[in-house]
């Protein structure tokens, strides 16, 4: 394995996997670009070195073959706005005429190639289909950590066709670094906050957690879970009755393993699921009938925010209510505005990542001051969950 710093692109036909799955209005406009800025550090060494960048990704979900919808080329005019540059795109990602597009690159070059999920080999990990799209590059550069837990042809199997140079893109080198603060020697008190709407889609990331985490705080729909396995009243919250058996167990592994595991003590309830709904507060085990937890309470927040603020390394995932709807979305504001303040003041050591973390982080204005945001969201939780990832073991040889 090479490592990007040390590595000299010069004249060399760089196959990037990047993950520019973006999301495009109607008018098949980017309507955020993080994914693709995220990339560009790596796109750039390889230009600047000489090199030429031939990048390749995947782009929503196609069905069967090609959809207009889908294509890249929709991506590649603020790819090289971003880049100040022009971006040639291929249209297709294999074949002998994107084979002659890639030779015929010029130092410091970029050809975007089609989206890799037109063809089904992509996601089934076809070896041939890998060993077609090597064909394209020299080096081979892993820098799609958003879908470094699949193990697909492009992610991973492409890998075997490079033994010697392979390596990781900056955007991987730091998500691993990153994410690696949390799970190996962090600074403790550590705190994990966990939220969202279903203790089932958390389950391994919690227990995992609780070999390196102090505190976890659970908030939002998944807190019902937990208050109602210990037979409290939760009103018409959200509950999973069939993971009951589950959150007692996930509180008997907190006491064994010395964790806190810190609950809700009251909640924002509402008399329905709206913007215009009559609220109350309420203690989390006595929420009455017809009234549903959306957001943390005050006393709740205040406790919340004071482990956060006394812990060095602090780990959020999932918002603590239903923080698209203004009224339920103190809770998860407060957490936001706290975790900025500590970054600050440079005391701890900040990550926050998956999907509507980060979304609720950009909601205020504030990624740029957290420690970290992290760009996976699913490769995110599987990394926390202390999985091996495809993407990240083929580079690594592992
Ligand atoms: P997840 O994808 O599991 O992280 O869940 C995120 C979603 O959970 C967001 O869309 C929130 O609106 C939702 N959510 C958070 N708290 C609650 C709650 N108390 N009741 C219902 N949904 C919630």
């Amino acid at each position: 394995m090479l490592n990007i710093n040390d590595t000299n692109f010069s004249g060399k036909r760089a196959l990037i996997r990047v993950d520019f799955n973006v999301p495009l209005n109607s008018d098949r406009e980017v309507t955020d670009d993080t994914r693709i800025r995220a990339a560009l550090p790596t796109i750039k060494k390889v230009i600047k070195d000489g090199g030429k960048a031939i990048l390749m990704s995947h782009l929503g979900r196609p069905k069967n073959g090609p959809e207009e919808k889908y294509s890249l080329k929709h991506i590649a005019g603020k790819l090289g706005e971003l880049l100040g540059t022009t971006v040639k795109v291929a249209p297709n990602c294999v074949g002998e005429e994107v084979k002659a597009m890639a030779d015929e690159l010029d130092k410091g070059q970029i050809l975007l190639l089609e989206n890799l999920r037109f063809h089904k080999e992509e996601t089934a990990g076809d070896e041939f289909f890998a060993g077609q799209l090597a064909e394209l590059g020299d080096i081979y550069v892993n820098d799609a950590f958003g879908t470094a837990h699949r193990e697909h042809a492009s992610t991973a199997v492409i890998a075997r066709f490079f033994p010697e140079n392979k390596l990781f893109g900056y955007l991987m080198e730091d998500e691993i670094k990153n994410i690696g603060r949390v799970l190996h020697g962090a600074k403790s008190p550590v705190t994990a906050i966990i939220g969202g709407a279903k203790v089932s889609s958390k389950i391994t990331i919690i227990q995992n957690l609780m070999e390196v985490a102090d505190n976890i705080l659970i908030g939002g729909g998944m807190a019902y879970t937990f208050v109602r396995a210990m037979k409290g009243k939760i009103g018409d919250s959200l509950v999973e009755d069939d993971k009951l058996e589950t959150a007692l167990g996930i509180m008997e592994l907190a006491k064994r393993t010395n964790t806190n595991l810190i609950l809700p003590t009251d909640t924002l309830c509402a008399d329905k699921f709206s913007e215009d709904a009559n609220t109350r507060v309420c203690p989390t085990n006595k929420i009455p009938d017809g009234w549903m937890g959306l957001d943390i309470g005050p006393a709740t927040i205040k406790s919340f925010l004071k482990v956060i603020r006394e812990s060095r390394t602090i780990l959020w995932n999932g918002p603590m209510g239903v923080f698209e709807m203004e009224k339920f979305s103190t809770g998860t504001e407060k957490v936001a505005r706290t975790l900025a303040d500590v970054t600050l003041a440079g005391s701890s050591f900040t990550l926050v990542g998956g999907g509507d973390s980060v979304a609720a982080i950009n909601k205020y204005n504030l990624a740029e001051k957290v420690s970290y945001v992290s760009t996976g969201g699913g490769a995110m939780l599987e990394y926390l969950e202390g999985k091996v990832l495809p993407g990240i073991a083929a580079i690594k040889g592992e």
